[in-house]
Formats: C-alpha cells, structure tokens, sequence
C-alpha cells in the first residue's frame, strides 16, 4: 500500500522558479507548502546554478536602481549610466527577436509586471549587485535592461532563496522525483513522488510545476529540434529531463511555445557535456563563446554560414547556438586576427580551447579544415569588408561587408593582422522553449484552452519563447509568473 499525505501547495522542482514560487505561495498565507526537487541536496537549484542570473526589466533609471544597490561606493554609482528602460522598449525587444510569434498577452504580462516582481525580490531580503559593464571615458555603460544580478551569481540567488524559504516554513525534499500525478485534463490534486527509499502519493488543492526544459534528454532533443541536436552540450543542470513536462501533456495540457527551438549558444567544443563549470565570483559560466562579432565563424568545410554582427549579443547569443549545431556534425570554428583577439571580453589571455598560427593555412591545417577553402573564404570577406564606413564597437556602426552571403553587418574588419586563432565551437543549449500553455494568471491550460483547477506554471516548463530571446529574460519570466502563480496557489488552497 503506498503512503499518502497532504500539504497545502506541492512545488514540483528545486530551481529559482521553484523557490520564487514556494516564497511567493508562503506568503500570500498558505500553510503547508511541500518542495519536491529530483535532484540530490548538492546538485539542487537547476540551471540557476550554472548562471549569474542577470535580470532584465523595467525601471526609470539610475535613481531606481540605487535602492538594488545600497552599499555600491558612491564614486562608482556616480560614473555609471543608467538609462531607463521603457515597458515600449522591453516589449519591442521580445517581438522583435521571437518574430512576432509570442503571445501578446503573455508577454504584456512579463513587460508589465517585471518592475513590480523584481521590486518584490528586493523587499523579500534578495541582495543585489550590479552586472558588467563596459567602460568608455571613465564612465560605465551597461546593454539596455541589465543592470543587476543577485549577489553570488545563480547559486548565491539560490542560497539567499533556500534560507529565505527554510525561515518561513517551507519544506523541501530533496531526491524526490514526481515520477505520476494525480488528476486529469480537468483538475489535478497531487502527484506520486520516487526517492531511493519508497513511492509515495502527496496531495494538495493546488500545484505548482517548476520542473524545467527538456534540455538534458538528448533523446527529446532529437525528436523536438532537430539534426545534431543530440550532440549538443548542456550549459545547465543534468536533471531537467523532461518527463514532468511529458506527464502534464499525456494529461490533456496545452502545448505552448517553440517546440523546434530552444535558447541555445556557442560554447567550447571542449565544455562537458552537461552542467558547465561556473566562475567561483558569481560571473557565471566559464566556457561560453560571445566574441564572434570581432571575428568570423566557419563550419567544418570553411564557410561561413551566419551574420556575425547581426546586432548587439544580448540579441543574437541564444540563437547562435543553433546556427552552430546545423552545420555539419555540429561542430564550428570562431576566427580571429590579432586586432579581433584584442577585443575579447574577458581579454586575450582568456582561458579557452583555441589554435594559433600564424597564417591562414597553417591554422586551417591545425583545425583540419581545406587550407585553400579557408584562405579563399577569408579573402572573400576581406574583400568584402566596408572600409570606408568607421569601426566603432560601442555601437550599431553599420561597418558590414558588399556583395556577401550571408553578410557581416556591424563591426567588420578584415582578418589580416598575425596571429590568428581558430576557437572550436559547439551549440550549448540553455533551455527548451517547447511547454505548458499558460495564461496571465499562470494557470495550466488544456487542449479545450480551459484552465486545468489547481494546476500553475513558472519557469522554462512554460511554453513562451519562439525563435530567440533578448537575454535575462528566463529569470524575469520566473519572477513574474512564480509571484502571480504562488498568490493564486495560496488562494485556492485557503
Ligand atoms: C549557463 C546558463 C546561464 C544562464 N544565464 C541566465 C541569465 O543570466 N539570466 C536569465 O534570465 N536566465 C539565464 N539562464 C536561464 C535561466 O537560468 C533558466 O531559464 C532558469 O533558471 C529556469 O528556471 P526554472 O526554475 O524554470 O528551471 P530550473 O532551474 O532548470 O529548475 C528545474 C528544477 O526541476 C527539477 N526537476 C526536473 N524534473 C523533476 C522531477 N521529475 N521531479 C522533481 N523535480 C524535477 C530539477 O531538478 C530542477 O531543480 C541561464 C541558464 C544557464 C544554464
């Protein structure tokens, strides 16, 4: 006979959703709320402990900010810009590179509460420190929307949630995988939870799912995004296998989002393949490959294949990921010369796998590529280059190349200053975008688009992205929609 026993909110998952929800339901007054985390205690936290967890939202400025960023010494706040950035501006960023395709509702949602959620985090004990920035003359510029991250990175969110969390009450079991749950397409009302020891049921009124993409099954991978993508590496935790977001579909949930797309970046060819290294400061992942807008990128049989300067980072990363794994046997090469090596940004001495040669042929030889076919492509983006437009790398500098397919559009300058380096690169999958259809309120919908009572989404389970992501924009999306779903949660269950 297998036990049973009851809570008052079940959190399915251990991840920065999973506690912003556990939080959020605690707070607005339920009484037994119950976190079940697959993972064993010293792997809990999903991705966000693989991340620094910047957070993009919606503020009015330096002003603003100064309240994230309490003990910041004064000289520094002083030479830091801060615009503000706009619900407009936000908005356009997510339409822009999700093509249109994201639901206008979800994402007015997103846009409209961001200020408010990530305001709730302050109030709630959550420290901040600031993210990168760029300096120019002695002044500190920071990519539009990013300005802070919680102190110690992902895993120090993830500290700062667990003790906020312990204090108030709430229980987490660790090594506890929802292997069943309880319900149909109509309702559901617990689930059955596998540890090493025994099966047992838990039941609830209400239900929150956090269990993340289905990002670390390569067999989901295959099946949902296509060639190569079983070959790709996992930048985040090994336990987001899916199955969770399986037994909601097998229920009657509504699909959602891009199931053949997915966040996913250049990283090392070296990289493990899951759970890559972190920087011990809370920087976030060591191994990720972002330089490619001073260089060129060709695949194994030395073409190019993609528009290195399409536009700023933040807009092109999570997808560049997947223009890697499409070439052949998923496997690519950064190029630079000394002048693009110079504008690295961690700088040139960084630690990563790479070539160096000091011509064309002699590096292709060390990569394995054609030598004639890499000379021949570089000669032709050479040629191609617009000089006389300025190279200006803090901006859009509309510097691309003539008669190129496909073009560089920003930042091109010629590869022809020794030494050169070749860094191997490989797509580093983020997240899956495939998942629950949700509403505003984050309740589960089913395939009639009627919400399934006392079933609630956050995080990467949410169907929500197509195509792309303008960065930091997952934490955001956990924020506003773990607050809103632990409010409704508490509700139902009192
Ligand atoms: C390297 C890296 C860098 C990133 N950088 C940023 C950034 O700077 N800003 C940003 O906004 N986003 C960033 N992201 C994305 C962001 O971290 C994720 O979108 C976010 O952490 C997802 O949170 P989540 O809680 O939904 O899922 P996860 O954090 O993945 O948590 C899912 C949880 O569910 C558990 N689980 C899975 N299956 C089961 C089961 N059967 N039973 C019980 N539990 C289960 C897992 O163990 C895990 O605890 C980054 C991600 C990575 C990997």
């Amino acid at each position: 006979m297998i036990r049973q026993t009851q809570c008052d909110v079940i959190i399915i998952g251990g991840g920065s959703a999973a506690f912003e929800s556990a939080v959020s339901a605690k707070e607005s007054g339920a009484d037994r709320v119950v976190m079940l985390e697959k993972a064993p205690e010293s792997e809990y936290g999903g991705n966000a402990r693989y991340s620094h967890t910047g957070f993009r939202f919606c503020h009015s400025g330096k002003e603003e900010i100064r309240a994230f960023l309490p003990d910041l010494d004064p000289a520094l706040f002083e030479a830091m810009e801060i615009p503000p950035y706009t619900h407009e501006q936000f908005l356009a960023d997510l339409m822009r590179v999700t093509q249109g395709l994201i639901d206008p509702d979800l994402a007015n949602a997103l846009v409209k509460r961001s200020n408010e959620s990530v305001h709730w985090m302050l109030k709630m004990g959550i420290k901040w420190t600031h993210e990168k920035y760029l300096t120019q003359n002695g002044r500190h510029f920071f990519e539009p929307g990013r300005v802070i991250q919680p102190q110690g990175g992902g895993l120090g969110q993830l500290q700062q949630w667990r003790a906020i969390a312990q204090n108030m009450g709430i229980e987490i079991s660790f090594d506890s995988s929802v292997s069943m749950i309880h319900g149909n397409a109509r309702h559901v009302d617990g689930v059955r939870v596998s540890t090493p020891d025994e099966d047992y049921d838990l039941f609830a009124p209400s239900l929150i799912t956090c269990a993340g993409g289905f990002q670390a099954s390569p067999e989901m991978r295959a099946r949902y995004l296509g060639e190569n993508a079983d070959l790709m590496k996992v930048r985040g935790s090994k336990h987001n296998t899916g199955e969770v977001l399986q037994m909601f579909l097998a229920l009657g949930a509504k699909a959602a989002g891009h199931w053949q797309g997915a966040h996913a970046s250049p990283i090392d060819a070296a990289a493990p393949n899951f759970e890559t290294p972190v920087h011990a400061d809370g920087r976030g992942n060591t191994m990720n490959r972002y330089d490619y807008c001073h260089g060129i990128t060709v695949n194994a049989l030395a073409q190019r294949f993609y528009d290195e300067g399409e536009a700023f980072h933040s807009y092109t990363y999570a997808k560049t990921g997947h223009a890697v794994r499409k070439q052949p046997g998923g496997i690519a090469f950064q190029l630079y010369d000394k002048k693009g090596i110079a504008k690295f940004r961690h700088g040139p001495d960084y630690e990563a796998t790479f070539e160096e040669a000091n011509t064309i042929e002699e590096l292709a030889g060390k990569i394995g590529l054609n030598p004639e076919l890499l000379a021949h492509t570089i000669a032709s983006f050479n040629a191609s280059v617009m000089e006389d437009v300025p190279y200006q790398p803090s901006k859009l500098d509309g510097r691309g190349t003539r008669g190129l397919q496909p073009p560089k559009s920003n930042w091109a300058r010629k590869l022809d200053e020794a030494p050169y380096r070749a860094y191997p690169v490989r797509g580093g999958i983020t997240f899956s975008f495939g998942g629950l259809g949700v509403n505003e309120k984050a309740q589960v919908l089913n395939t009639a688009n009627r919400p399934i009572r006392g079933l609630y989404a956050s995080g990467d389970i949410m169907g929500l992205f197509f195509h792309n992501y303008p960065s930091c924009t997952g934490q955001t999306r956990n924020i506003v929609f773990s607050l809103q779903a632990g409010r409704e949660a508490a509700h139902l269950s009192n």
